[in-house]
């Protein structure tokens, strides 16, 4: 045990919430500090991989997350024109049948905190983190509204655009433009003719589309459109919904398939985003200050992963926390571990994304190559890798610095 009582983690998101759940499990008092004064409520959607589910259900805290969402086993993918270019899956069963789910970034993050405060665990709103620093014996941290906290850690699970980054090192990588814009909609009683719970997702003309209809009928969708250049937030949220939807019918108006139908229905369509990912990260930690989830390694969207990764990143830290005999030798334990398994899990991720983005020459390639990509991908090794992983909470943890800890475990990558 590496003599760590408290820790501060800085971040309700998806990470936050897992952390303190498990850091409570290895005995560890846990306080989570939010820059939000709520959480979402609205807002894009995910899935959770089957992975993800696993991981949670380690710290059985799986329940709420599941009944918030629905199955989504099956992706079918399809070019512009309506071919059907293959199918895969967006996980794999575990033992008790449970596939990858669906469901609401918001909603993912309330049955997450609902399972920290069940718990005990403390969340303070409307505190956002701007500045740390390490003393002899723990991490001093201040607040934007001025205020101070100490603990013997400092977590930070404050997403892509994270602070605790650069408190690490303040030559840290900034996230990088993907290339791709992002929007998206739900469809309230759109009775389509499909399969619920499976995604169709198309390779347009010119952009990309994939829907999914939920149980009750309702259709998720969501669309990336490619651009080259990242466009100032201030441009993006300049754009009105009127000219957003100009810009979506536009952009698949030479595409078959229920986009168009789907746009038009939507009575609220999430603003656009730029999609951003972390390029590699080359600390992740100091003796008393880490980063995990997308604050560490933030994958593309197109993976399916980022959420699915926080939470396993939550588990492995506080075992390492528990098992290594100084916090020093825990985070690089934690590292070693982890950075493997989330830099194989972006690179598949960013070929995803470049298909997304593929121009016309690159278009015809991507869509002679998807079937026998698709093939490969379901039953490859990687996809097993990527899904079918599991974290023994009881093992000792792998990686450890220390001699005694680097062969035992059955974490790893
Ligand atoms: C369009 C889109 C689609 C996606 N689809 C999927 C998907 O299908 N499957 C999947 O697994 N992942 C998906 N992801 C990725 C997933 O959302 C992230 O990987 C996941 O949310 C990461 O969790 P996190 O806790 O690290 O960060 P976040 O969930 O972003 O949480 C970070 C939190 O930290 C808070 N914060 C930030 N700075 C501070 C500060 N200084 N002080 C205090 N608090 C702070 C923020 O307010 C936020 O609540 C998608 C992402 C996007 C953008």
């Amino acid at each position: 045990m590496t003599h760590v009582r408290t820790a501060l983690i800085v971040g309700g998101g998806v990470a936050g919430p897992v952390t303190a759940i498990a850091l409570q499990k290895a005995g560890i008092e846990p306080v989570i500090y939010e820059a939000r004064s709520t959480a979402p409520t609205t807002g894009a959607f995910l899935t959770l991989g089957s992975n993800g589910i696993d991981a949670l259900r380690v710290l059985g805290a799986d329940t709420a997350a599941l009944a918030a969402g629905f199955p989504t086993p099956r992706i079918v993918l399809r070019s512009g024109t309506g071919k059907r270019l293959g199918e895969t899956r967006t996980g794999l069963t575990p033992p008790d049948g449970t596939t990858s789910h669906t469901l609401t970034r918001a909603d993912l993050y309330r049955a997450l905190h609902e399972q920290a405060e069940a718990r005990g665990v403390r969340v303070e709103f409307d505190r956002r983190m701007v500045a740390a620093e390490e003393t002899s014996d723990g991490v001093r941290v201040k607040f934007a509204d001025g205020s101070e906290a100490f603990g013997d850690l400092l977590v930070g699970c404050d997403g892509v655009h994270s602070t605790t980054r650069r408190i690490i090192d303040p030559d840290a990588p900034a996230p990088t433009y993907a290339g791709l814009l992002n929007a998206g909609g739900y469809v309230r009683g759109a009775r389509m003719d499909a399969e619920p719970g499976s995604y169709e997702m198309i390779f347009g003309k010119r952009a990309f589309f994939g829907h999914v209809v939920a149980p009750g009928g309702d259709v998720w969708w969501f669309a990336n459109l490619p651009r080259r250049d990242e466009p100032a937030r201030s441009e993006l949220e300049a754009i009105s919904e009127g000219q957003l939807r100009r810009q979506l019918a536009a952009a698949f108006a030479d595409d078959e398939g229920p986009a168009l139908r789907l746009i038009d229905a939507t009575s609220e369509i999430t603003p656009l985003t730029a999609v951003h990912t972390l390029p590699r990260l080359p600390r992740w930690h100091t003796d008393r200050i880490v980063v995990l989830g997308d604050a560490a390694h933030a994958p593309s969207p197109s993976s399916g992963q980022g959420a699915s990764l926080s939470i396993e990143d939550a588990i492995v830290l506080a075992k390492c926390l528990r098992d290594a005999p100084t916090p020093r030798e825990a985070l690089a334990s934690f590292e070693a571990v982890r950075r493997p398994r989330a830099e194989a899990i972006i690179k598949w991720a960013a070929r995803v994304n470049n298909a997304k983005a593929a121009g016309p020459v690159g278009r015809v390639i991507r869509d002679a190559m998807t079937p026998l990509f698709l093939s490969l991908t379901a039953n490859s090794k990687s996809h097993q890798q990527t899904y079918n992983f599991h974290i023994d909470w009881d093992t000792v943890a792998v990686g450890a610095s220390s001699p005694s800890l680097k062969s035992a475990g059955s974490d790893g990558p």
